[in-house]
């Protein structure tokens, strides 16, 4: 009998920019695609097609997009551009008139569809089976999970709601489905995202699904403890500081969540803050971070600023680095106020000149990262638990305490780990600390 031999199928390649939600939406794309049977090509020169997922947030990460187009039509010349910049259609075919089909931000279909029409699959009564948690794009022991889309609130600097709508949120039990699947599959760490991870439900009205003989809400503080019984770790992203929080800092307690809360406070100033218009914006935060640390001392508490917003004097960036003080935050990041193409903030009088706004992101860098280096120095001599993500092939790892996120965050370097994996969960005694890492080793059993 002769062997049946299949076509081979159209090989499709990805260059996926932007946040974590994008890099969501081109695993779910190409997971689609696979279940298809197509195939996948990791450079230009063997792909039938090239999908490039943008992202149009900053006109610096459009930028990015279009030169990333460029490149992709030079190089392979068979282009599909989904994500956020999918909005500028026309800008984009002006640019690129050989540019196959363009979609915007979650538009799964219409890329399949563009990728079906543009390198067609051969028939076949075979397809390729999908590996049970989908295709990942993030490494095997960590992955992203997306609990909601859009976002309710109107930010002055955001565009993301006119490009993503408001609140979907997607359902406790299917959420949790994928979550098990992944860590069935292999994953150590679950990092949930979301344009604002605290109004989860809201949609839904907190309405209960049945789960495992029992009920979950579409509830912030349910989903999180039913995520952290599957014993991976769980972190949350993109929290704001809205009083039923506190309910999820006790699970950290508990040890079922990661001591870990990443909230993008913005800036500190009062005027500021409303002139952005920033959800729980509650003078009284310093006060909630204090009542967290007391209910959860391990707390890592990572944050971003925006500096030299429109109207920012410096009474008001003065406040902010009195309440960096206070607030001891962990892990900052900063950036200096750009104007994003349709944003309210554009129309705001009181534009800070350049040379000041590096000053201030200069000043406040410089006092974020004394702050980490304090709070990094005095875990030397400790025990703490780090997730190895990379080994150096020479007896070294590096990895992430509890406080680290992957790509935002430090890292913790070990020595004598030749016998560490990815994904592992290793005991590791600290034994120094520059400003945003930690070295050490793990602990002898
Ligand atoms: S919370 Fe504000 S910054 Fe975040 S997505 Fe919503 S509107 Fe944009």
């Amino acid at each position: 009998m002769q062997p049946t031999v299949l076509p081979s199928p159209p090989r499709v390649g990805m260059v996926s920019l932007g946040c974590p939600k994008a890099l969501v939406d081109s695993e779910r794309i190409l997971t689609r695609l696979r279940a298809d049977g197509y195939g996948l090509s990791p450079d230009y020169e063997g792909a039938d097609v090239v999908l490039v997922n943008t992202c149009g947030f900053l006109d610096s990460a459009k930028e990015e997009s279009l030169e990333a187009i460029g490149e992709a039509i030079a190089e392979n010349g068979r282009v599909i551009v989904t994500g956020c910049l999918g909005r500028e259609a026309e800008m984009i075919r002006a640019r690129f008139p050989q540019v196959l089909a363009i979609s915007g931000a979650h538009q799964y279909e219409a890329v399949v569809g563009a990728v079906r029409e543009a390198a067609p699959l051969p028939p076949s009564p075979y397809v390729d089976l999908v590996p049970e948690a989908g295709l990942k794009l993030t490494p095997r022991h960590y992955s992203y999970l997306k609990i909601s889309e859009g976002c309710n609130h109107r930010c002055s600097f955001c565009i993301i709601p006119s490009i993503r709508g408001d609140l979907v949120s997607r359902r406790p039990d299917a959420i949790l489905r994928e979550a098990e699947k992944l860590v069935a599959a292999g994953t150590r760490e679950l990092l949930v995202i979301s344009q604002d991870t605290s109004a989860y439900g809201l949609d839904l009205a907190h309405r209960a699904w049945p789960w495992k003989g029992n009920e979950v809400r579409a509830h912030m503080t349910d989903l999180a403890r039913e995520l952290g019984r599957l014993g991976a770790w769980v972190r949350l992203h993109y929290v704001y500081p809205y009083p039923h929080v506190d309910r999820v800092i006790a699970l950290m307690a508990e040890g079922l969540v990661l001591p870990y809360l990443d909230i993008p406070f913005q800036h500190a100033s009062p005027p500021i803050l409303r002139a952005m218009r920033r959800p729980a914006n509650d003078a009284r935060v310093l006060e909630r971070i204090r009542s967290w640390r007391a209910i959860c001392p391990e707390i890592a508490i990572r944050s971003t600023f925006v500096v030299g917003f429109p109207g920012e004097t410096e009474a008001d960036f003065e406040y902010l680095m009195d309440w960096l003080d206070e607030a001891q935050l962990d892990r900052v990041g900063a950036f200096r106020f750009e104007p994003v193409a349709g944003a309210a903030a554009n129309d705001l009088p009181g534009a800070v000149p350049v040379a000041v706004k590096e000053e201030r992101y200069a000043r406040l860098m410089e006092k974020c990262a004394t702050i980490s280096a304090a709070k990094l120095r005095a875990k030397v001599g400790h025990a703490i638990d780090v997730i190895i993500d990379e080994t150096d092939g020479e007896g070294g790892a590096t990895g992430r305490s509890k406080a680290d996120a992957p790509e935002i965050d430090g890292q913790v370097h070990l020595r004598d780990a030749a016998e560490r994996a990815p994904g592992d969960i290793v005991r590791v005694t600290v034994e120094d600390a520059d400003e945003h890492d930690l070295f050490g080793a793990p602990v002898l059993s």
